[in-house]
């Protein structure tokens, strides 16, 4: 395929990196991400698998070597594993050097072999307790069986796992220790993330959930010898290694550290708004260009551009005030997480 320029932010950042959300909906109903009554897109508001294709495969010719598919659950969208398959075809050619997702993994014990052909050697699963009772409570509709079967699916299809776990106030607490040492005896990396503000969850209350990652660190190094480490991604986590376990942990933490410098990605939503930051309102409508360029890919090459142009640095998340600032009204599942 013949590249293009690549792109290359206001802050000369480098971007290499999408994330696209395939759906809004999802089989679970996590108390920190969704309402228990979430009202859902109209489908047609939704880009097809067909443009979600032609999209991703534009990005690619201007640079994006890596594509995490996500959602609302990405394996809840019909004829997913087709969408994979036809995309795999720029991981054959080298253009494409990753192609991953972002799952709860009530649907992996079903794909996981398939999503292997397709050329799919890393999986995000996220789980934020090994309890069986509060899993339904976090997740208000999963099952904790379900999941852990989808790993070991995966696992057996030789992908590999990383957990992340939000890290909620009162709810995983007690856990952090259980967690650790089921991932390292699992050979999985684990990651904690703090909880964002991120669209209306309904009586859930943000403050109550949120649990700083810095307290968390320090328990765990009461507990484990930590070293840091130097590894850098692009993204938003920073690393550090429990010697004892001989576990990588992942930290991210937009409240208690800001990410932004060194950030290399943006995010398509289910409907085809560019997020250029997940943190921001600021967004680019691709699915008009899109449609109302079903052959001529060059207008949505110079949308992507001037979507990237238009960058901002970083996000104004804030919970010091013990109140919340710079929240953002729309659903982590719209945009991809
Ligand atoms: N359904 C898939 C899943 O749960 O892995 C993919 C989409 S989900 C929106 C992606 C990630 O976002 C999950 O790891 C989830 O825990 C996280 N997430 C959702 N809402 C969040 C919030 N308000 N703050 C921090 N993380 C959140
Ligand atoms: Fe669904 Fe993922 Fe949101 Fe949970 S975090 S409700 S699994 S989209």
């Amino acid at each position: 395929m013949a590249k293009l320029p690549k792109l290359i932010d206001p802050f000369d950042r480098s971007i290499d990196y999408l994330r696209v959300s395939v759906t809004d909906r999802c089989d679970f109903r996590c108390v920190y991400c969704m309402s228990e009554n979430m009202t859902f897109l109209p489908k047609k508001q939704l880009l097809s698998l067909e443009e979600l294709d032609r999209i991703c495969s534009i990005f690619i010719k201007q640079g994006i070597t890596k594509l995490r598919i996500t959602g609302g659950e990405p394996l809840v969208r019909r004829g997913i594993i087709d969408f994979f398959k036809s995309i795999s075809r720029h991981l054959d050619s080298g253009d494409l050097k990753e192609l991953t997702l972002t799952t709860n993994g009530s649907q992996l014990e079903k794909f996981a072999p398939r999503l292997a052909e397709c050329g799919v050697k890393r999986i995000n699963v996220s789980l934020d307790t090994l309890d069986p009772n509060k899993f339904s409570q976090i997740t208000r509709w999963g099952r904790l069986s379900q999941v852990l079967k989808g790993i070991e699916a995966a696992q057996k299809s030789g992908i590999r796992i990383k957990i992340n776990t939000v890290a909620l106030k009162n709810t995983n607490e007690d856990e952090l220790l259980s967690l650790t040492n089921w991932c390292a005896s699992n050979d999985m990396d684990l990651t904690f993330i703090e909880v964002m503000p991120m669209g209306d969850i309904g009586n859930e209350k943000r403050l109550d959930q949120y649990w700083s990652l810095e307290e968390l660190q320090q328990r765990l190094s009461q507990k484990y010898k930590i070293v840091n480490l130097d590894e850098k991604t692009g993204g938003p986590a920073r690393y550090i290694k429990l010697i004892d376990l001989n576990l990588k942990v992942g930290l991210i933490t937009p409240l208690s550290h800001n990410f932004c410098e060194s950030c290399n990605r943006v995010r398509l939503s289910c409907t085809g708004q560019l997020h250029q930051c997940l943190g921001q309102e600021d967004e680019a409508d691709l699915r008009n260009v899109l449609r109302q360029n079903p052959i001529e890919d060059e207008p949505v090459i110079k949308a992507i551009k001037n979507a990237i142009a238009l960058k901002p640095k970083g996000h104004d998340f804030d919970y010091s005030r013990k109140s919340i600032f710079g929240g953002i009204s729309r659903h982590m599942s719209h945009t991809g997480g």
